[in-house]
Order: structure tokens, then C-alpha cells, then sequence
């Protein structure tokens, strides 16, 4: 049976239309206070070093409307005590946790399996399948379930809510999303593509469609996201239908410190003639290849300034990651059979020209086109930057995953203040 986690606002109350999103990392917390009428973003923090003496806070109350950030340096020993300073910060600006227009905390949770298709109220029993989870993600669910455990605790009454990075995906035939190995040893082991960046995929296409002033069932969209982690998504109407990483953020494309795309071989070659350990491998894959191990920066901008001054090796790393984006672009044309719109979003997307304009150079065949003075435009605003003529679109969206995480945590639980889609009681009631 669904039990409601919490009762209905008493006549006359405040209509509860606030939501903490919360980004708990394994040393850092992220969090922003949003106002889901009209979107206004209250508050933005970062807490970093958490468990060391150097932690340090940094609060700006009403970013982007003229609020001044205030840094707070000192010892924060873990994930309590970070966001009890948190509350006191937003206390500080009459924004206490303790507010009644509070409707939720929404929670980034990496990775939610099979099990989570859709933002998810946080019960005991979806907190007991989060950890059978962190197997899969063993750096970020942990993390996860301690910030989600942490606010429960500041409050209690409050829908805690799970948004998950793989959700998104899920909508992925089988025919993407199974690797060709023996398929009993994928199932036991739950080895399949699952993807990440699901959050701001599904706001990047989502808001591209409203750029071509189409409903997004009729547009098919490329959705490249090159942060420091970097992946890209087909999505046909509105649903996945193939992403780039895998099992693990590790596959696809060339990102700041990851390989991406490696032949699986490569592995047993360095197990076997350099005698590296997996953990050795893991390292080098994960925090020494991609960008930085080819060229020694993994920052967009040092890359370009060392090409336009000639250096040979910053130039093959950017000609390494501009291949892999073309490759992506080009099998997801594929995939998709008709193409609406390639967008590119997140650090490196939205800031880089050069990047768009190299990974788009070449592809008029395919339709996409790149107009030099559209491209050279510095804007936060979702925009066109290819001719009118160009058969496929090619934009700029900036991602905004906290604004989707709230409101997709807003519109489960914001509008009755009974949230739906929950399995069984609420966290912290169950009789175990
Ligand atoms: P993540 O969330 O994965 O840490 P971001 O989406 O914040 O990453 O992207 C960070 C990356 O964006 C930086 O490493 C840098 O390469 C790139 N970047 C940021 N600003 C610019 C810029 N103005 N020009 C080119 N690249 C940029």
C-alpha cells in the first residue's frame, strides 16, 4: 500500500513551493535553494574538503541577482555537520530548512540501476536498493545515501527525494543497451549499458525542442555533453534510445581524465607485459588518459591556447577528442535515421567555438552546419548557432541539472503534497 510521507498543507498554510536540491559527493556537497514559481534560485553553495582541516564553504545567497558569496574556512568533519552548516548559511538569510514553503529535498543519486526509472520518494526500501546499487557506483552512491540519510535527519517530515543520473536511459532498447558477452554472466553481474548525465540529457533535449518551437515527441536530437566527464545521447522523441557511457562513466568519449573508447584488450596487454595491477589500470583510465594523458592539461580553454602557439601535442589531443566526437555524431545519425538537432552543453559545449565548430566541420553531407558568427556569439541563453538553410540544426543549450532535479522533485510531491509513485512507508517508518 502507498502511504503518503506527508500530509497535505492545513488550510490557510503556506503552499509549500521551495526545493533544496542536494549534490553529495565523497568529500563535497553542492546545494541550491530554488523557488519553483517562477524558478528564482534563492541560494547556490559548494562545501569542499569535507573530512579535512582545510573544508571550506562558500554560500551566495541570490546568485545572478546581485547576492554576494560569503566563504566560511575552517573544519567540517563530515556530511552532518556540512549541511547543518549549510542550513545555518541559508538560516542566515531567512531561508532556514526549517521554512514552511520547504516542499521537498531533491537528491542526485549516479546511479539507480534498472530498478529507478523515474525520480523516486525516498523510503526505507528504496534506500535499502540505492545500496544494493553501490556496487555499480561505488564512489557516488555512498556519498548519495549519506546526503539523503543526513537531511532526513535535519527534516524528518520532509519528502526526501532520489533523482537519478540513469533514468533518463532507461528508455534504451535492449539492442543498445546489452554488450555482446556470454549473456548469463552480463545478467549475474547486472553488466549492461546503463549511462549517466541522464538528468541534464533530458533537460538539454527537452529544452531544445522548445528552440525549434516543436513538441518534443516529433524531434530527434543529438545531445553532446562535454564537461570534464563528457557523453553524448540519441534521443528520439522525448526517450533515449542510445548513450555513450557504459556500465560506467568510463566508456564513449574522450573526456578531461578518461580514456573513453579503449579496445577491452588493452587491459589484459598492461596486466600482462607492463604488470600493472587493476587498480593501476583503473587509475590510468579514469584520472591519467583522456585529455590530461595525452597532453598533460585536461582544461578546454589551456588546450587552445597551447595550440594557437603551436604545440603539437595539445594539437593531437584536441584532433583525438574532436575524431571521437564525429565518430559519435555520425553512428548516432545512425541510429536515429532522421536528426532534428545536434546540441552541445556542459563546460567545454557551451564555452568552447573551436570544439563546435571542429566537431560540426565536415558534416554538411549529414545536414548539421556551423555559422562562424552564430558560434562566435558568448551567451547563457539556448541558442541556434547554424544557418537557416542547414537541414540539421545545430545549437547551444546550457544544462541546468539542478533546476531539472527540482522540478522533477516539485512535480512529485509539490502539487497534491502527496507524492505519488512511492513503494512502501516512508524513511525512517518501516517496522525493521
Ligand atoms: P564537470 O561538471 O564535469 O566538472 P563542467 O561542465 O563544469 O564539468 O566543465 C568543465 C570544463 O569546461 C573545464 O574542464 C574546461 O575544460 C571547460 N570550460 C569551462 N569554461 C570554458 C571556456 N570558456 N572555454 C573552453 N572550455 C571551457
Amino acid at each position: 500500500m502507498t502511504t503518503p510521507i506527508s500530509e497535505g498543507a492545513p488550510s490557510g498554510a503556506v503552499r509549500p513551493h521551495r526545493v533544496l536540491v542536494l549534490n553529495s559527493g565523497s568529500s563535497s556537497v553542492k546545494y541550491q535553494l530554488l523557488d519553483m514559481h517562477g524558478h528564482a534560485r534563492l541560494a547556490t553553495g559548494l562545501i569542499e574538503r569535507i573530512g579535512e582541516k582545510t573544508s571550506r564553504l562558500t554560500h551566495t545567497p541570490r546568485p545572478g541577482d546581485g547576492g554576494e558569496p560569503r566563504t566560511r574556512s575552517g573544519p567540517i568533519a563530515d556530511h552532518d555537520e556540512a549541511l547543518k552548516a549549510a542550513a545555518g548559511e541559508l538560516a542566515a538569510d531567512g531561508l532556514g530548512l526549517d521554512s514552511p514553503e520547504l516542499a521537498a529535498i531533491g537528491h542526485r543519486v549516479v546511479h539507480g540501476g534498472l530498478r529507478f526509472t523515474e525520480p523516486t520518494v525516498v523510503t526505507d526500501e528504496v534506500l535499502t536498493e540505492i545500496e544494493r546499487l553501490v556496487p555499480l557506483a561505488p564512489l557516488h552512491n555512498p556519498a548519495n545515501i549519506t546526503g539523503i540519510r543526513t537531511a532526513h535527519g535535519l527534516r524528518p517530515d520532509l519528502p526526501q527525494v532520489a533523482v537519478f543520473d540513469t533514468a533518463f536511459h532507461t528508455t534504451m532498447p535492449e539492442s543498445a543497451a546489452r554488450y555482446a558477452i556470454d549473456a548469463d554472466t552480463a545478467d549475474a553481474h547486472r553488466i549492461r549499458r546503463y549511462g549517466f548525465h541522464g538528468t541534464s540529457h533530458a533537460y538539454v533535449s527537452r529544452r531544445t525542442a522548445e528552440l525549434l518551437g516543436r513538441p518534443p515527441e516529433d524531434v530527434n536530437v543529438i545531445v553532446l555533453h562535454l564537461g570534464n566527464g563528457a557523453s553524448a545521447s540519441a534521443v528520439a522523441g522525448g526517450r533515449c534510445v542510445d548513450t555513450s557511457m557504459g556500465l560506467t562513466p568510463l566508456e564513449g568519449l574522450v573526456m578531461g581524465t578518461r580514456s573513453g573508447d579503449i579496445d577491452p584488450a588493452v587491459i589484459f596487454h598492461l596486466k600482462r607485459v607492463a604488470g600493472m595491477s587493476t587498480d593501476e589500470i583503473d587509475v590510468l583510465l579514469n584520472r591519467r588518459s583522456g585529455l590530461v594523458g595525452l597532453c598533460g592539461d585536461n582544461d578546454m580553454r589551456e588546450i587552445r591556447r597551447r595550440v594557437d602557439e603551436g604545440d603539437e601535442r595539445a594539437a593531437l589531443a584536441f584532433d583525438i577528442y574532436i575524431h571521437r566526437l564525429k565518430k559519435y555524431i555520425g553512428a548516432y545519425a545512425a541510429v536515429l535515421g532522421r536528426v532534428d538537432a545536434v546540441v552541445f552543453t556542459a563546460g567545454v559545449g557551451e564555452n568552447s567555438a573551436p570544439v563546435r565548430e571542429a566537431a560540426i566541420a565536415g558534416l554538411a553531407e549529414l545536414g548539421p552546419v556551423v555559422d562562424g558568427d552564430l558560434n562566435a556569439v558568448r551567451s547563457r541563453e539556448p541558442r541556434l548557432i547554424s544557418p537557416d538553410h542547414a537541414r540539421v540544426a545545430v545549437a547551444v543549450v546550457p544544462t541546468d541539472e539542478e533546476l531539472e532535479i527540482a522540478e522533477q522533485t516539485f512535480a512529485l510531491v509539490g502539487r497534491s503534497g502527496t507524492p505519488s509513485g512511492q513503494a512502501g512507508p516512508p524513511l525512517g517508518q518501516a517496522d525493521n
